[in-house]
């Protein structure tokens, strides 16, 4: 039979589910996305409806085809790219979940976490999951909903009940519950998964009270799980690849090889360095975590992340009310020399990695008389590549490899003011796609790599596309002395905290 002419790419996020069909270029045939409510139930606290997490998707899966006029005949495969951490538990006999998903952002757990850490589990914890312990991984989310769903943990106990992250929820119900699967990127954020074994960790089981049977499968990131049930797409298309959102931005910028890193710089900022077949424990506040690979090659991956980054260009737009539009921001920024000696710390919600601060909060230094609003939106779009640089060096310095060039992505990757000052700071070259979805991207390279739609890395190299390059022309001198103001503004930063932290 003929092989379909497109691979489908299933990309749940935290505020929308999307559907993109793309071709053998890599070119988006057809995108349709669709946003799903958003639940509040106290403070702190976030849900999502497990049923329109799945209708959502699936219509927008079918709006894709529609489009087009593609019959599921016409897919080759699908793949699968989701929020990471989210928790679902549901019901093995009837599909039907015990409660809403608990999100990724979710701190109901954060006193779990506390005890833990009272109770010495840190360093183990790090050890074995690559994780810092946070009640954003699926763990305690997990151990929440067995605890306080009435009856769960007596179904639990009996076998009645399954587990997931959203990649497996999709599965589950693409499949017509054939297949309780999840992949190993997507398990390496439970927080329950030993990274270096690759299976579910009976110590850490026991710790939560998890019985193996809620478990799913794990899988690699990128084999034919199985077909879709005929009753949901019009036909039995092979899904064949998944791989949480971080991890499949790293895959659909072709980082393959160690040493490759890309940077989203979106909302916030998230940076995965490809560190090969070496689980690399950072010494400097990063992650460690399983990358999605093809061909049964198990890569792992040092992740940071910023967390503000476009956030801070809606802060200007929207609070400071000084742009219109995020893209204005690039126009001022390229109407003055340099940011005059201001620096603005964008740590609105304390700081990341590598200073993991909760107690942070935004700084602007450095103003003098002669101050333009031209220079504070400068350096408040600057201080994204300051931050991405911050990260990129705990990462060279963790892996032991030095930084050639780096792939972007995300909303603010549009802005080249942003990228060419990132390639001074960073001394790297800096390409940014012609496809910045490189998320849906990846989840498409990864099932079509497993069934023979792409033949091998190679062949999806080249049909990968680069938009632009940005290559660093600043002196080292300059670099240097702007790095070295940015670290006395950070310093600043965070001898603030210390009077947030005495306030509480
Ligand atoms: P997410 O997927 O995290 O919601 P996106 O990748 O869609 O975010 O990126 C949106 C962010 O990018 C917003 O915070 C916005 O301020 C920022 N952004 C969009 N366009 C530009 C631009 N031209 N210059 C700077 N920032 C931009």
């Amino acid at each position: 039979m003929e092989q379909g002419k497109y691979i489908l790419a299933l990309d749940q996020g935290t505020t929308s589910s999307r559907s993109i069909l793309f071709d053998r270029t890599g070119r988006i045939v057809s995108l349709a996305q669709r946003e799903f409510a958003q639940y509040y139930p106290q403070p702190g606290w976030v849900e999502h409806n497990p049923r329109e997490i799945w209708s959502s998707q699936l219509a927008v899966a079918i709006e894709a085809m529609a489009n087009v006029g593609a019959r599921a005949t016409d897919v080759a495969a699908i793949g699968i790219t989701n929020q990471r951490e989210t928790t679902i538990v549901w019901d093995r006999a009837t599909g039907e979940p015990i409660g809403n998903a608990i999100v990724w952002q979710c701190r109901r757990t954060a006193d779990r976490i506390e005890a833990l850490k009272q109770a010495g589990w840190t360093d183990r914890i790090r050890e074995k999951t690559g994780l810092v312990p946070d009640a954003y991984f699926s763990a305690t989310k997990l151990e929440w909903l067995l605890d306080h769903v009435e009856g769960a943990r007596e179904r639990a106990a009996r076998g009645e009940l399954a587990f997931g992250t959203v990649d497996s929820w999709l599965i589950w119900n693409l499949t017509g519950g054939k297949r309780h699967i999840t992949d190993v990127t997507n398990a390496a954020r439970t927080m329950l998964f030993d990274v270096h074994r690759c299976v579910w960790d009976e110590e850490l089981l026991a710790e939560f009270h998890i019985p193996e049977s809620i478990l799913p499968e794990v899988v690699s990131s990128s084999e034919l799980y199985g077909c879709t049930d005929a009753s949901v797409l019009g036909g039995e298309i092979p899904i064949a690849g998944a791989a949480g959102d971080q991890q499949a931005a790293l895959f659909g910028q072709c980082c393959f090889e160690r040493g490759q890193v890309k940077n989203t710089y979106g909302t916030g900022g998230f940076l995965l360095m490809n560190t090969g077949d070496e689980a690399v424990t950072s010494q400097h506040g990063l992650i460690t975590t399983i990358a999605a690979s093809a061909g049964g090659k198990r890569q792992y991956a040092l992740e940071g992340s910023v967390f503000v980054a476009g956030a801070a260009i809606q802060w200007l737009r929207d609070e400071m009310r000084e742009v219109k539009s995020a893209a204005q921001s690039e126009e001022y920024a390229d109407e003055v020399f340099d940011s005059a000696g201001v620096y603005l710390v964008p740590a609105f919600t304390g700081l990341g990695a590598p200073y993991w601060n909760p107690y942070a909060r935004g700084t602007l230094v450095g103003l003098t008389r002669g101050c333009r609003k031209e220079h504070f939106i400068r350096a408040t779009l600057e201080s994204l590549a300051y931050q991405s640089a911050d990260v990129i060096r705990a990462m060279a310095e963790d892996a032991g490899t030095a930084l050639t060039e780096l792939r972007v992505d995300g909303g603010a990757s549009a802005n080249n003011h942003l990228l060419q000052f990132t390639s001074d700071i960073v001394d790297a070259t800096v390409y940014r796609p012609k496809c910045i979805e490189t998320t849906a991207l990846g989840a498409a390279y990864l099932a079509g790599l497993a069934v023979g739609y792409w033949k091998d890395l190679e062949d999806v190299r080249t049909s990968w596309q680069l938009g632009r390059t940005f290559t660093p022309r600043m002196a080292a001198e300059e670099r240097e002395s702007l790095l070295f103001g940015w670290r006395r503004a950070v310093h600043t930063a965070l001898a603030y905290a210390e009077y947030q932290e005495q306030r509480g």
